[in-house]
């Protein structure tokens, strides 16, 4: 049963949910809220206020001041208070982690990792800024022709509710590092997180309007912000189709944008490898966030001669996930993050059972409170079930047998999406050949990783374009001036 709070309470560690517009604090003008769910309770956490147009435009208004005074700020004065900011979410990741799990679902421990990782990435995209040299072209006495690198001007930015503190620090970390401001809808399921984010870079000095944090009615709130000439470029994170209709709104005003978008992620297991391993590792990378994450291994891929041991080392490490509510020690696998998600999940699961497929561990809901769903394992699964086309976003694995590399590699990238893919194999050519051939962005040989500030992480295909993290991870928030000048 749901138990309601007053819209002035909040669970005891739940923050208030404001907007922030202009290094101020808000409900907003027009008193409009949105309740927040513990996906682990069903209860309501607080309520979030939503912006108007009224709110939208103050905050445009905000990010284009914020955008002068943050390009005049030197760029050691920058890096300090985004350091600062950094400090800051190292400091608070226990509150920001325990508020994460709150409102998301997943286990502390990775809610409080996500809060550490957004502090190196914000730590790495801060240096990368102090990096972003343009460069000079020799030419004669007298003249100079230099190019001339610079932030592009105030950003509007859009993240899911999956990696509540990851999602919006990946956009803030890179728009102001490059130094431009920004305008980020942060996801109305998880906004408390991001609360707590832009706390922390308040905290640490960073001047008004330079980042505002608002939200809102998600397609009212992008149609307003994409619209506005003060918007110079367009950040989002979520569903290849929402993706498609924000990059032809961007387009449609020629703004440049970042697309990261959802994945379909291939697994492909050689007969030379340990299955029992693989499997392992397979395990934990699958149900991390239950399965919530856009470069989740979803099709498994695994060679007829392993295929049996694979299923069974496989099963026997997904009946070991501990699914609870996510603030219990212990917990390895938190609820679906909504009602939608499980909802979708166990439509995949049905329709791939209806198509013949063999549930060998899961397939169900588990009895509430809470939108959980058991950790789940599928084989036979024939090849028009929907689960092998549509991205799952769920804790579902499919196993697939398959007898030729080539035929598994053509399977693995049959698929509109490209953003992760996972091989396993000892033997060096045909590590080069998994390399060489996978249509995808992000590729783990032996192993399950996850993202790193160092190295870019983005899609091919529908998975989108552009790249966050790396020495990539500025370009798109950065704009070229190509100078010549006479000296004389
Ligand atoms: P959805 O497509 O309805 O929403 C995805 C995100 O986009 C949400 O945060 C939502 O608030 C936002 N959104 C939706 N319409 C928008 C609009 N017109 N303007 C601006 N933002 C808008 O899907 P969902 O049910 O929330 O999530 C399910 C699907 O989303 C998954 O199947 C997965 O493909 C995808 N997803 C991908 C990622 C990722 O990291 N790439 C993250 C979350 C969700």
């Amino acid at each position: 049963m749901s138990t309601a709070l007053s819209e002035t309470q909040t669970t005891i560690g739940y923050p208030q949910l404001r907007l922030y517009i202009d290094g101020e604090w808000t409900a907003g003008s027009s008193g409009r809220t949105e309740p927040v769910i513990n996906p682990a309770t069903e209860e309501v956490l607080g309520h979030v206020p939503l912006a108007d147009a009224a709110d939208l435009d103050r905050a445009l208004a905000a990010a284009a001041r914020g955008w002068r005074v943050w390009r005049d700020t030197p760029v050691l004065r920058r890096s300090a208070i985004l350091h600062r900011a950094a400090d800051l979410m190292r400091e608070r990741a226990a509150e920001i982690g325990r508020a994460m799990t709150l409102e998301q679902g997943k286990p502390l421990s990775e809610s409080t990792g996500e809060a550490q990782r957004a502090a190196a990435l914000l730590d790495w995209d801060t240096e990368e800024g102090r990096r972003a040299y343009g460069r000079i072209i020799p030419t004669g006495p007298g003249e100079s022709l230099r190019v001339v690198r610079e932030g592009i001007g105030p950003v509007a930015a859009f993240t899911p509710w999956n990696f509540p503190a990851g999602g919006p620090n990946r956009k803030i970390a890179a728009a102001l590092a490059a130094g431009c401001s920004i305008v980020l809808k942060a996801s109305e399921e998880v906004p408390a997180t991001a609360v707590l984010l832009a706390r922390c870079y308040e905290d640490a000095g960073l001047p008004a309007g330079v980042l505002n944090l608002v939200f809102g009615v998600p397609a009212e709130v992008s149609e307003h912000l994409i619209a506005s000439p003060t918007i110079r470029f367009v950040a989002f994170t979520g569903s290849v189709p929402v993706g498609k209709l924000l990059a032809a709104r961007a387009g449609s005003f020629m703004k440049p944008s970042i697309m990261e978008l959802g994945g379909h992620a291939p697994v492909i297991v050689c007969d030379d490898v340990d299955p029992v391993a693989a499997a392992r590792a397979c395990v934990r990378a699958k149900f991390a966030n239950a399965g919530q994450v856009c470069t989740s291994p979803s099709r498994f891929f695994v060679h007829e001669s392993l295929h049996d041991r694979f299923v069974e080392a496989f099963v026997s490490a997904t009946e070991a996930v501990t699914v609870g509510n996510g603030l219990d020690e212990g917990v390895t696998m938190g609820p679906m993050a909504n009602a939608r998600r499980r909802q979708a999940v166990d439509r995949l699961v049905a329709d791939a059972r209806e198509a013949g497929a063999q549930v060998v561990t899961g397939g169900h809901a588990l009895d509430g409170p809470g939108f959980f769903y058991a950790p789940t394992v599928l084989i036979d699964v024939p090849a028009e079930a929907a689960l092998l086309e549509e991205e799952p976003f769920g804790p579902i694995a499919p196993i697939l047998p398959y007898g030729d590399l080539d035929e598994a590699m053509d399977r693995a990238n049959s698929l509109p999406y490209g953003l992760a893919a996972y091989g396993f194999t000892h033997r060096a050519d045909r590590a080069e050949f998994l390399v060489d051939r996978f249509e995808a962005g992000i590729l783990s040989i032996n192993h399950a990783g996850g993202s790193v500030p160092v190295a870019p992480s983005g899609g091919f295909k529908e998975s989108g374009y552009g790249r966050e993290g790396g020495s990539e991870g500025l370009d798109g928030y950065l704009t070229t001036k190509r100078v010549s000048q006479k000296l004389t």
